[in-house]
């Protein structure tokens, strides 16, 4: 905090962290003994590099790339690429640092890891993103590999981009490396399920909460924000378990839409932002019993038991908490990172909201890449149904150990202490196994 006061979102992660964990940092003095705390907040090795490309018009630019290579006492480096213009190293470092706790949680052998660049690819050609993809890899190459480190996306990097960063990748270290990049298409190395995982792993998360409730989400009213990768899939699993997506939104606005949105309204939402890469404020031009809120953020907006701020960091404050829990909210899962602030998860968990945190309730989407990587090792794939159901067990078993750490360490139904501790322990214990 001192010397770095500007890590704000670096701060915020490891402060929810650390007031989780303390109860078992001073159960044992080998946590202190072995400074876990002090080796976890600090990454392993951290890679900052210079992105020149080239625009259509012949103009080079100059972008900034980074790989935060946190923590790999669980396996290789594992966690997205992010392309958005607010990167810099607070925003990867916080993202590394949950992506530790996320992959233990998963059960699978998986180090922690992040990066990406301050690089906007919206407004791009195709052929921009692609130069500026090959200029990524040709310094990260040096850096990643199937049993070093493997990233994948995240906002801003879809298969488009991870198509464009493993074809540089094979044609500079000459190595058909099929490990060393996770969401790749279907058909040349990809996992089927994996663009749907953690979408589909968030609403398997919060159906598992309302059962310890007796309930579920059937006939529930949920509240998404976000039209992106994870937005997408938790409304598609939210309309199959037969709930009623009310809204979907970007960084322009947010659509309610009180009809619900499934089927072919669905299908446009898949269609304007993964092809046409539109906006969402166009949703109630084809459909205008819609409404259209511009800059605002779904959560007031309209009455919901369930939310899913499935956006970015920071996008559910105290007083969009007020308005959930004023509006009838019951259950709040995170699909994004670390989208509420702490003031707002507190006043939730006071308020008796089930709160999943997203270290937990976002966790298909590295689990499935870890069985992307288990099918790639293997050179053979599973189906669909297989891959999903796999997906499935891991979210209960995420699910379960989260309420087993919360309640053997006194705060029985917490999720945000459940996940920590129940991550913490594994890598710790790995730490201390592999001594310093
Ligand atoms: P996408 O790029 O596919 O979608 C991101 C969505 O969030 C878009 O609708 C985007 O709107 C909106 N958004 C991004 N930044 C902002 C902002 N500053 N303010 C308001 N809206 C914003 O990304 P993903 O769906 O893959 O990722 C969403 C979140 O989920 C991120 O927090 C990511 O870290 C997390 N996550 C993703 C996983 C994955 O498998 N993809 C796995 C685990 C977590 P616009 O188009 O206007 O920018």
């Amino acid at each position: 905090k001192e010397r770095w006061p500007w890590q704000k979102e670096f701060i915020q992660a490891v402060t929810e962290f650390v007031n989780a964990v303390r109860p078992v940092l001073e159960s044992d003095p080998k946590y202190k003994k072995h400074a876990i705390l002090e080796r976890i907040i600090v990454p392993e090795r951290t890679i900052i590099f210079r992105v020149t490309w080239e625009r259509d018009n012949g103009d080079i630019e100059v972008n900034y790339g980074y790989r935060i290579q946190m923590n790999s006492a669980l396996g290789p480096y594992k966690g997205g690429l992010r392309f958005h213009p607010t990167v810099n190293l607070s925003v990867l470092k916080f993202l590394a640092f949950e992506q530790i706790f996320k992959n233990s949680l998963t059960g699978l052998p998986l180090g922690g890891g992040k990066g990406g660049s301050n690089f906007d690819p919206k407004g791009k050609s195709d052929d921009e993103v692609r130069r500026f993809c090959q200029a990524f890899m040709t310094e990260l190459y040096r850096h990643v590999g199937s049993d070093i480190d493997v990233p994948a996306g995240d906002i801003g990097v879809g298969a488009r981009e991870i198509g464009y960063l493993f074809g540089q990748y094979k044609k500079i270290a000459n190595l058909h490396d099929g490990g060393v990049l996770t969401g790749k298409t279907v058909g040349w190395g990809g996992s089927l399920i994996r663009p749907e995982a953690t979408g589909y792993g968030c609403v398997y998360f919060a159906e598992e909460m309302l059962k310890t409730k007796g309930d579920s989400i059937g006939g529930k009213r949920v509240l998404i924000s976000g039209s992106g990768n994870v937005a997408q899939y938790a409304a598609e699993k939210v309309n199959q378990l037969g709930g009623k997506v009310i809204s979907l939104s970007d960084s322009g606005g947010t659509v309610i839409d009180e009809d619900g949105i499934s089927g072919e309204k669905w299908e446009y939402v898949m269609e304007l932002k993964n092809v046409k890469r539109g906006r969402i404020k166009e949703y109630v031009e084809k459909f205008p019993t819609a409404k259209y809120y511009e800059g605002k953020r779904p959560w007031g907006l309209a009455e919901a038991e369930i939310a899913m701020p499935c956006a970015t960091q920071n996008e559910l404050d105290l007083d969009d908490a007020k308005a959930l829990v004023k509006n009838g909210c019951m259950v709040v899962a995170e699909g994004s990172n670390m989208p509420t602030t702490l003031e707002a998860t507190d006043y939730l968990l006071e308020n008796k909201v089930l709160f999943a945190p997203g270290k937990a309730s976002n966790a298909g989407g590295v689990a499935t890449s870890g069985l992307e990587m288990s099918q790639n090792s293997m050179r053979l794939f599973w189906t669909k149904e297989e891959v999903d159901s796999k997906l499935h067990n891991i979210m209960v078993n995420i699910h379960q150990s989260c309420l087993d750490a919360a309640k053997e360490f006194g705060h029985p139904g917490n999720y945000v202490v459940g996940a920590n501790i129940a991550g913490f322990l594994r890598v710790a214990k790995a730490m201390i196994d592999q001594g310093f």
